[in-house]
């Protein structure tokens, strides 16, 4: 519950940047140095130690060596530089989900990637850690405070490969010749936040009138996602994009994701879902069928979290489609 944020009733989630000049071998050091014990990798929501002793952490069964996990009362960083310095990022667990998706068996010399929605900058840094800090990602952000907040959030994470803008992205041409190498592309959209329970680790904005019944909200939130997937669609060198909500409601998540394999340049373009192996697949809670138009597959190809896996509340797709003809990248 959000009484509990921040307690030692959650799990403390904390990313390593390899953008960063020290290495994950330094950082154990560092806990280390702080009286900090390793405990072997936990094995499967449920079976790893919860909740955590005060000096004890472990690394993250789904997201490896970048993701450790402490007790939620930790405040390690405000003893060490490396919070400061950029060498970790908090992070919630769910909320690395999208980058390590959308980077799933990617090439140093695959092209480039769009971050569409960035702001303030947490999954941007991840994509950018996983390019290996190579290459180029190009990141939008309309709003100008969160703008700022993400250029800072940027040159704090050490990110050298990327050229963000403050600018819209449905208003961005696909056609450009700047995103012609453009193979990925992330989509974290505004969204009603209904699976937030832990609001220190992000930062909401709120797009939509307060006064908007539930339903009203939900229905703008819903059509403007699906504009931002049909939009990074028309991408000519795209083949796959991530599309993740901090929602828990069906009508920002399956049922978005059903409306965006239906639409007509889904069917012209050849976009379909990624299969489960592609998707974090040892993460066991998957997408409800009843809400996928009763698919199986497709729901299987989605990833839900839950504030009883100790994480937010979180949902994560994969649209991809096989290489767009005429692609030549080098
Ligand atoms: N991915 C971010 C992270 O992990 O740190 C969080 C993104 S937040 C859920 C959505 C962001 O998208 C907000 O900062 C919002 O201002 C921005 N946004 C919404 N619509 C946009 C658009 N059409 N073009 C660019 N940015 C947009």
């Amino acid at each position: 519950t959000s009484s509990s944020s921040g307690s030692g009733d959650l799990y403390r989630y904390i990313r390593y940047n390899s953008n960063y000049t020290k290495s994950l071998a330094d950082l154990h050091e560092e806990l280390e140095r702080l009286g900090y014990t390793r405990l072997p990798k936990g094995e499967g929501v449920g079976k790893e130690k919860y909740p955590l002793g005060d000096k004890e952490y472990f690394e993250d069964e789904h997201l490896g060596e970048v993701l450790f996990v402490f007790n939620g009362a930790t405040t390690w960083w405000n003893k060490s530089r490396w919070y400061e310095d950029g060498g970790i990022i908090l992070q919630d667990k769910a909320s690395c989900m999208p980058a390590k998706v959308l980077m799933w068996a990617w090439e140093d010399d695959e092209g480039e990637c769009i971050d569409a929605t960035a702001a303030p900058g947490n999954k941007t840094s991840y994509v950018s850690a996983l390019m290996g800090n190579k290459g180029i990602l190009h990141a939008f952000e309309r709003s100008p405070n969160r703008y700022k907040t993400l250029t800072r959030m940027l040159e704090k994470a050490h990110c050298k490969n990327v050229k963000a803008q403050r600018a819209d992205f449905l208003e961005s041409d696909p056609k450009d010749g700047e995103y012609k190498k453009v193979t990925r592309i992330l989509l974290d959209p505004s969204c009603s936040g209904s699976g937030i329970v832990n609001r220190l680790d992000y930062l909401l904005e709120d797009d939509v009138e307060e006064s908007d019944s539930k339903t009203e909200r939900l229905e703008k939130l819903a059509s403007f996602q699906l504009q931002m997937i049909l939009h990074a669609f028309k991408f000519p060198s795209a083949r796959r994009i991530v599309y993740s909500t901090c929602s828990i409601h069906p009508e920002e998540d399956e049922r978005v994701v059903l409306a965006a394999l239906q639409s007509k340049i889904a069917k012209d373009k050849g976009w379909k879902l990624a299969p489960r192996e592609q998707v974090i697949p040892s993460w066991e809670r998957r997408g409800r069928p009843e809400e996928i138009g009763g698919d199986e597959d497709l729901a299987q190809g989605v990833i839900r979290c839950l504030p009883e896996d100790r994480t937010n509340g979180f949902f994560v797709s994969c649209f991809v489609r096989d290489d767009p003809a005429g692609l030549s990248i080098s």
